[in-house]
């Protein structure tokens, strides 16, 4: 099959690639990326194959190739997050291998830098930015829960002793219910308040690792972004939600390699990767029954997938040619559930 309709959506998915610059040193690779179109294209090229089977056409709602800036990547995110000032639950994720980007996307590289700011900065402060200058009688509150789902273990990254204490999950079937109660919620009014806590949930993400990005690539992360609004003038209530997902690195771990901890890691990793791309297939074909229930990573979400929630998915490439069956991987994971 020459061409897979990846931008044909059933429901409130939508599906951004984004494809990850060359690193300095790594300048001689070759390029899986054929071409790139205004309009969601992308065409990858097997290096082992000639011919036409070699290139597969993919399609998104968008591509974003290795110049786009972070702004310009957070500029179409922009009205999916000011969504939630409206009560919207939203959702947004990066999935892609071990050094796709997926954390450039949602973090970026370096904090300290506006310019390098990713997702979940930006989201933050365009929000506060927003609900202290919108025209309306609405007052908000923002609270933040940061948590790592690792070997299905939920863990709070904002907490003062450390994220040692294993956490339940709870239904959050009851309408805005708080999926992990006892994650500590962090009140914030500003960026600075949001930066020093990330900073907080950064260390204790290395807490236990050996080198820190072995670690952070094993497990999920997710910022949970709360926002609470009141109109002054009629007291109605409205309550929306923000799910800011950096997902375990998506490579396949060579079983007759792995063994002990690695081997369990990985088919953990496997387990909630597949259960989250089961969960948004079932959703996109207007499933009955929708599996949430088969790991945590979907039990932490569910509020933010499905119903009237929205959904975006980066899906992260590394264009060296060494890493294409990664790359195919991951493009079927995309086809999938879009
Ligand atoms: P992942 O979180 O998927 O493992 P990272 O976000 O850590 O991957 O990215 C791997 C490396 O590539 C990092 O050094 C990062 O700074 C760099 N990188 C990723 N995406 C970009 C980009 N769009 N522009 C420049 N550098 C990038
Ligand atoms: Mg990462």
């Amino acid at each position: 099959r020459l061409y897979n309709e990846v931008q044909d959506l059933k429901g409130n998915i939508r599906v951004y690639c984004r494809i990850r610059p060359f690193l300095p040193g790594q300048s001689k690779k070759r390029t899986t990326v054929e071409y790139i179109g205004e309009n969601g294209e992308l065409v990858i090229s097997n290096p082992s194959k000639q011919g036409k089977d070699s290139h597969r056409l993919f399609k998104f709602n968008k591509v974003f190739g290795p110049a786009a800036t972070q702004e310009e990547v957070f500029l179409d995110t922009q009205p999916l997050i000011r969504s939630v000032l409206d009560g919207y639950n939203v959702c947004i994720f990066a999935y892609g291998q071990t050094g796709s980007g997926k954390t450039y996307t949602m973090s970026g590289p370096n904090i300290t830098s506006q310019e390098d700011w990713g997702v979940n900065y930006r989201a933050l402060h365009d929000l506060f930015q927003i609900s202290q200058h919108r025209k309306s009688s609405i007052s908000y509150e923002v609270g933040v829960q940061m948590v790592e789902i690792y070997n299905e273990q939920v863990r709070d990254l904002l907490s003062s002793d450390g994220p040692h204490k294993r956490l339940g999950i709870w239904s959050t079937t009851q309408p805005n219910g708080l999926a992990v109660p006892d994650a500590s919620m962090h009140a914030v009014t500003s960026t600075a308040d949001v930066l020093e806590l990330m900073n907080i949930g950064l260390m204790n993400r290395a807490v236990g690792a050996t080198v820190l990005n072995e670690r952070s690539s094993r497990s999920h992360s997710v910022l949970t972004v709360h926002v609470y609004g009141m109109d002054l003038e009629t007291g109605a209530v409205l309550r929306g939600n923000l799910h800011l997902v950096d997902l375990a690195g998506s490579e396949r771990v060579d079983r007759s390699e792995a063994i002990g901890e690695r081997l369990r890691e990985a088919q953990h990793i496997n387990k909630s990767l597949s259960a989250l791309g089961d969960v948004i297939f079932s959703l996109a074909q207007k499933s009955q029954h929708v599996p949430f229930r088969n790991s945590k990573l979907t039990q932490v979400l569910q509020s933010s997938l499905g119903g009237q929630a929205k959904t975006l998915m980066f899906v992260q490439l590394n264009p060296d040619v060494d890493s294409y069956s990664e790359t195919v991987s991951t493009l079927k994971f995309a086809e999938r559930v879009s």
